[in-house]
């Protein structure tokens, strides 16, 4: 899909904007502080949900809460290149509506699935750098994207995981009946964990393959990315989502030999809520030898696998936002990001308009106190 024109009122610092887009690339450079992620925050907003996660309070320009807020997109899907669709956003104090092509939406959960956006913000380098728990939810946020009932089983896990740790926190040294229900539960768990490692690793190849392309591309030193899914239940042992009677036997031991630990620990010390997701860029491992800008090129590459893996998978092609995403490249890395992802329409946000210089061909807008100017 293409975004083809903008329209922003009200909506944080910035008071009006209207913008034709460019199909492939739009970039939007200015200082610190002046609305280019409050834009992206606008785009988001009209895609269901902000990926800020405000109070729906806060988007109302400071100082101005009887004011409403509109955000307007017209778009057209690759399928149907001529039909436009347009998204409303609009909000007064608190309460806010969303349309699509005139049909009041109940919530934003509804346009998810139709209206498919991939972002980069600075925070997703933590998915590189931060504790395992970020990469976990973000393999799980892809696995749902794609298959939506990845997190309901996600949530059976979570609360089975919470009522065994309950037993382990509240359990006497002899206590036979919760040992008999530890048993129990070390089953259901089991059966869930599964169910959840299947949802990750079933598109995880497709998703670090993609990564690896697009970290060559990015650079220009023949560094080569590997991106491994690690199961504390599986170890080395290799797996896939059809070997779940495999798994389940492999998960049940490891927790059957983990009673002694977790009975000390007082919690569940091994299953898929330990599983993490490594990166090595020549064979090391990124999270401890990765320079910021090698960091920052995983995180891009990352999310333009997504980008791909949800065309491929949807068969619609998702626009791609990356905010504030040049800063630490160098400039191969950056002419790269601003000439040649050509499957995608992408929005990028610059601190530096000299980020831009080898720019050939889209549209360029300055930012300045919420106001934007397209460059000639
Ligand atoms: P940076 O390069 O530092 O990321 P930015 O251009 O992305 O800067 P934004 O996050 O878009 O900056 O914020 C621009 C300005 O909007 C900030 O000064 C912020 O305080 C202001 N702002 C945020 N919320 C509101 C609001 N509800 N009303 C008015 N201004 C707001
Ligand atoms: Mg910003």
């Amino acid at each position: 899909m293409i975004i083809r024109s903008l329209s922003i009122r009200n909506f944080r610092n910035i008071a009006s904007a209207d913008f034709i887009f460019d199909p492939k690339v739009n970039i939007f450079t200015g200082n610190n502080a002046q609305g280019k992620t409050n834009l992206c925050e606008a785009i988001s907003v009209c895609f269901g949900k902000s990926f800020r996660n405000p109070k729906t309070s806060e988007l109302l320009p400071f100082g101005s809460l009887d004011t409403e807020t509109s955000v307007e997109a017209c778009f057209s899907f690759d399928s149907m290149p001529d039909k436009e669709n347009v998204v409303t956003y609009t909000q007064k104090n608190s309460s806010f509506r969303l349309k699509f092509n005139g049909i009041g939406m109940k919530d934003a959960e509804e346009l998810y699935g139709a209206l498919r956006y991939v972002l980069f913000i600075p925070e997703d380098l933590y998915i590189v750098k931060g504790d395992p728990e970020k990469r976990r939810n973000y393999i799980d946020f892809v696995s749902n994207m794609i298959n939506r009932v990845h997190n309901s089983k996600l949530y059976e896990y979570n609360k089975a995981l919470r009522q065994k740790n309950n037993i382990l926190i509240n359990m006497q040294s002899y206590d036979n009946s919760a040992l008999m229900m530890l048993d129990s539960w070390n089953e259901t768990l089991a059966k869930l964990g599964v169910n959840v490692m299947c949802g990750r690793i079933r598109y995880f190849d497709m998703l670090a393959a993609g990564a690896k392309k697009y970290y060559s591309l990015l650079n220009s030193n023949n560094e080569i990315l590997d991106v491994k899914y690690e199961s504390s239940v599986m170890g080395d042992t290799p797996f896939t989502p059809e070997d779940h009677i495999l798994m389940y036997e492999t998960y049940l031991n490891k927790l059957n030999e983990s009673k002694d630990r977790e009975r000390r620990m007082k919690y569940t010390v091994v299953g898929a809520h330990r599983d993490d997701v490594s990166f090595f860029i020549n064979n090391m491992p990124a999270k401890d030898f990765a320079s910021q800008g090698q960091v920052r090129s995983i995180a891009v590459a990352l999310k333009l696998a997504e980008a791909e893996m949800i065309t491929e998978k949807s068969g619609d092609v998702p626009i791609v936002i990356l905010d504030d995403v040049l800063s630490e490249l160098d400039e191969f890395r950056r002419a790269f990001i601003i000439n040649h992802i050509d499957k995608f329409q992408i929005f990028i946000t610059s601190c530096n308009l000299s980020d831009t210089e080898k720019f050939e061909s889209g549209k360029i807008w300055n930012v300045s106190d919420g106001k934007f100017t397209l460059k000639d």
